[in-house]
């Protein structure tokens, strides 16, 4: 080699005219679900496509013109190619009848806002669950036909790409994308210029570039600010996913929230419903009401207008993991703001705070401005219903508005393409219409056992290629030698996947507990050295860089990976990417989780696992808490919250090992004549029948349209119709209530009665002394209940009070004959809360008395 300069030049093939509509499909991100797509473009070279991380727009620009050429006279890929454009044309022009958007108006329109969306590999803006879930409920959104759009960042640097060395030291590589190269475009103006906005920040304003990508019939709008009217430290605000100290962080949210309202209104979007998932984005509210008080409107009513259209989920199960920032940083980026929106400053800190607080606190501004707040799973919602609960302060947690609705996974994403080949074939195609009926997919048990697990068998050997190609290259770059890497793969062979394989594979934060398994070494050599019934494991997965003991699991993996009577038993794999997680939870035959009960939110993996006839062995935390049903997987169940953390690992290890020793292990290797086990087979069957129909984003996105969307459009076009005054109504009547709601008592008038018979009518009487407030301002009401264990207020029947006269005291009379249909003990409570029915939630308020 010479010691010149080398300079590099780009040759571009021209497309043929009878292939130009590669093009578009490559910028349409629905080759991220469609594999006939991806497949056209891998066929034309299958190394190029490896080379360019499965890219097709990059993919068209380097892709020899000789192959091009070959291909546009060849009848066989010319074939191929009319029959993915004819999929691609239906896709995009046939009507649907799902019933999906059954409520909306025709002028609805849903904004999801996220900080990271992750749909396929070859578009690296994501870091993890919460960014494919995002992706997933965008692509669900196009199949379903919601009308729908995006709003993101888009990152020059995604996630970094990680390597992993001899020690087990985490390596991160970040390289910056060339946005020529991803599925994006600048959004045009009516006179044909790049659209740009403006968002303020403190002395300054930074221009922001407003970017869409095609996710199907979703169009994602994506900002960025790599521009050269920016200083050099604002172009850097969307440098990189999940970089930076604080005051990235806060310009980055005010960016997403702030800048991406105004570039919806840039493009000429008018949202009715707005979603914000997780609390970054909630600046948002913040822009809305202002252009609301702009217009007129008062602060209070604003933030009623506001609110009543808005839908946030929360993803966190720790209170430390709730985005916040400290007042000074505030008063340095919202100062303005204040002004803006004609409060003051202490009015302004509150929406960040609950009692107590002193941080401003993105999830407390984001519950303080939405009436619809949903948790990731049903454990989860409880969880977050228990750590919001300052926000409704007098409300239990368990009544309170947060709700849940549970993940689900974009199944075409992550059904692995030979399950579609086999449905068509037994079940018809028309499965493809009944993805979320449950009754439908009992049809699974009919498929022949032996072809289920060939299917199954086929994906292992998939997997098991593609974890050898990954494992050359990095023992290869760690200097390994080729006996090495002999003895390390001694286990994976793909034409004879036959050891039990288990996979792990998610970040490696410390509440996932990835090295639960190496609890009692000894016992888990038991288990998988036996000759007889080996067991293998798979380990993948990335730690934050600044997350010092993620990156120490990793290395005490590697550690235990290394030990002599382990090795290729125990594998670690590197760079886990969307790309990895579809082999791995298909090709593994058991799925692990065991995170700290009770702090994940929901997990994913295991339901694309699920969805693939991967069995689950999980603790009973997220989805799986209410995925498992006592024969599609197994489970282990979380020791109590206050157990002492050293021990509750024992416990749950212990557990671990014995439902895999007792369990797991005997069920795989009791093979019959044909060399599987169909037991094994039948409980792969019921993981499929269980869990396909329900933990899909269709099922998701429908839960979301009719308990959200429609109601969220009803109230905001009820608070916003005659100039806002249903808005001015509520706020006008919520800032009387929270001034008197002090004073107001309620006691109880009767004797209570001890025992009755079956049949009697019995009298109860409440005073109220309503402070002010009349008597259709609030409910007076009875809640009544057999008496059990551990019922929840959300079991009890409700019945309410007549208001019957006023008392010389000035206290209102309520009275309430009722003449019980049950026998038995009974349990009741008697409680007052304010009420109207401009209410999006009865107990919104936060507000009740008890007797
Ligand atoms: C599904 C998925 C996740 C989320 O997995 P969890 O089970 O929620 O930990 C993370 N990363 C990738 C690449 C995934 O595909």
């Amino acid at each position: 080699m010479s010691s010149g300069t080398v300079f590099t030049i780009a040759v571009n093939p021209k497309i043929p005219p009878r292939l130009l509509r590669l093009e578009e499909l490559a910028n349409d991100l629905w080759y991220s679900w469609d594999r006939s797509t991806r497949s056209l473009f891998s066929r034309l070279d299958p190394s190029l496509w490896a080379t360019v991380g499965h890219n097709p727009k990059d993919f068209l620009k380097r892709v020899d013109e000789s192959l091009l050429l070959r291909a546009a006279e060849d009848q066989v890929f010319l074939a191929n190619y009319n029959s993915v454009l004819s999929a691609y044309d239906s896709y995009h022009s046939e009507p649907v009848r799902n019933g999906a958007t059954a409520g909306l108006h025709p002028d609805d329109r849903v904004a999801y806002f996220c900080f990271e969306f992750g749909f396929h590999e070859s578009f690296p803006i994501y870091s993890g669950g919460l960014g494919i879930l995002a992706g997933d409920h965008c692509k669900a959104a196009s199949d379903l036909r919601l009308p729908f759009v995006g709003v993101g960042l888009l990152y020059r640097q995604g996630y970094f790409f990680q390597t992993i060395d001899n020690l087990g030291n985490q390596r991160v590589t970040y390289t910056d994308s060339d946005f020529e190269d991803l599925p994006v475009a600048p959004v045009l103006g009516d006179n044909g210029s790049e659209v740009r906005i403006e968002v303020e920040m403190p002395q300054r304003k930074v221009v922001v570039k407003v970017w869409q990508a095609k996710i199907g019939h979703v169009t994602l709008y994506l900002l960025d600010t790599n521009l050269a009217e920016n200083s050099p430290e604002d172009r850097d605000i969307t440098h990189q996913l999940y970089g930076g100290d604080r005051n990235l962080r806060i310009k980055q949210e005010i960016l997403l929230g702030i800048g991406g309202v105004r570039a919806l209104r840039a493009v000429g979007i008018k949202p009715t419903i707005w979603h914000i998932n997780e609390g970054h984005a909630a600046f948002m509210m913040l822009e809305r009401m202002r252009n609301l008080v702009q217009e007129g409107l008062d602060f209070a009513s604003s933030l009623e207008a506001v609110a009543a259209s808005t839908v946030f989920t929360t993803h966190t199960s720790v209170p430390a993991g709730h985005d916040h920032f400290g007042d000074d940083m505030m008063d340095a980026y919202f100062e303005g703001f204040y002004r803006d929106l004609e409060i003051t400053r202490e009015e302004f800190m509150a929406l960040g705070r609950v009692r107590g607080s002193h941080d401003f606190n993105m999830t407390n501004l984001a519950i303080h401005g939405s009436r619809f707040q949903n948790g990731v799973s049903k454990i989860h919602g409880n969880v977050s219903a228990r750590i919001c609960r300052d926000l409704w302060p007098q409300i239990e947690p368990e009544e309170n508005p947060m709700a849940h609705i549970t993940n689900g996974v974009h199944v075409p994403t992550f059904l692995a393409q030979e399950w579609p080949d086999l449905f068509d074939r037994y079940l018809g195609y028309e499965w493809r219409n009944n993805m979320c009926d449950t009754d439908y997919w009992s049809r699974i048990s009919a498929i022949p056992d032996h072809l289920f697990w060939s299917v199954r068998q086929t994906l292992k050997s998939q997997m098991l290629y593609s974890i050898r190609a990954r494992l050359a290259v990095q023992i290869s770059r760690n200097h390994g030698s080729e006996a090495h890497l002999d003895r390390l793969l001694r286990f994976t062979d793909p034409i004879n996947p036959n050891i039990l394989t288990l996979g792990f594979a998610r970040r490696f934060a410390t509440y996932k507990r990835a090295t639960l398994l190496f609890d009692d070494l000894d016992w888990l050599r038991r288990i998988m050295l036996n000759q007889d019934r080996p067991v293998m494991i798979i380990f993948a997965g990335k730690a934050h860089p600044a997350d010092v003991p993620g990156q120490d699991l990793i290395r005490r993996i590697n550690q235990v990976a290394q030990l002599p009577e382990f090795e290729g038993q125990l594998l670690l794999v590197e760079d886990y990417d969307l790309r990895l997680a579809r082999r791995l939870v298909a090709g593994v035959d058991v799925w692990l989780n065991n995170p700290v009960y009770p702090l994940e939110a929901s997990g994913t993996s295991g339901m694309k696992a699920g969805i693939n006839g991967t069995l689950n062995l999980s603790v009973l935390d997220g989805w799986w808490g209410e995925g498992y049903n006592g024969k599609n997987g197994w489970a282990i169940k979380p020791g109590p919250e206050n157990m002492d953390m050293a021990r509750r690992d024992k416990e749950e290890s212990r557990d671990f090992y014995e439902t895999l020793q007792d369990h797991v292990v005997p069920l795989y290797y009791t093979r019959d004549k044909l060399g599987y086990s169909p037991g094994w087979v039948k409980m792969a069957k019921d993981s499929m029948i269980s869990l396909l129909p329900r933990y899909t984003a269709a099922r998701m996105v429908r839960e979301y349209t009719q308990k959200f969307y429609v109601p969220a459009s009803r109230q905001g076009a009820l608070y916003a119709a005659d100039d806002f005054s249903g808005a001015k109504k509520i706020a006008a009547w919520k800032a009387f209530v929270r001034k008197t709601w002090e004073g107001v008592a309620i006691r109880r008038l009767d004797t209570p009665r001890k025992r009755i018979s079956f049949g009697d009518a019995v009298q109860f009487d409440v005073a109220v002394r309503l402070n002010g407030l009349q008597p259709e301002d609030v409910i007076v009401e009875m809640l009544i209940c057999r008496q059990r264990n551990k019922v929840t207020l959300r079991e009890f029947n409700h019945i309410r009070f007549e208001f019957s006269g006023i008392e010389e005291s000035g206290e209102h009379l309520y009275s309430l004959s009722l003449t019980p249909d049950l026998c038995g003990k009974l349990d009741y409570y008697i409680r007052v809360y304010p009420y109207q029915l401009l209410l999006t939630h009865p107990f919104e308020m936060g507000m009740m008395v008890w007797v």
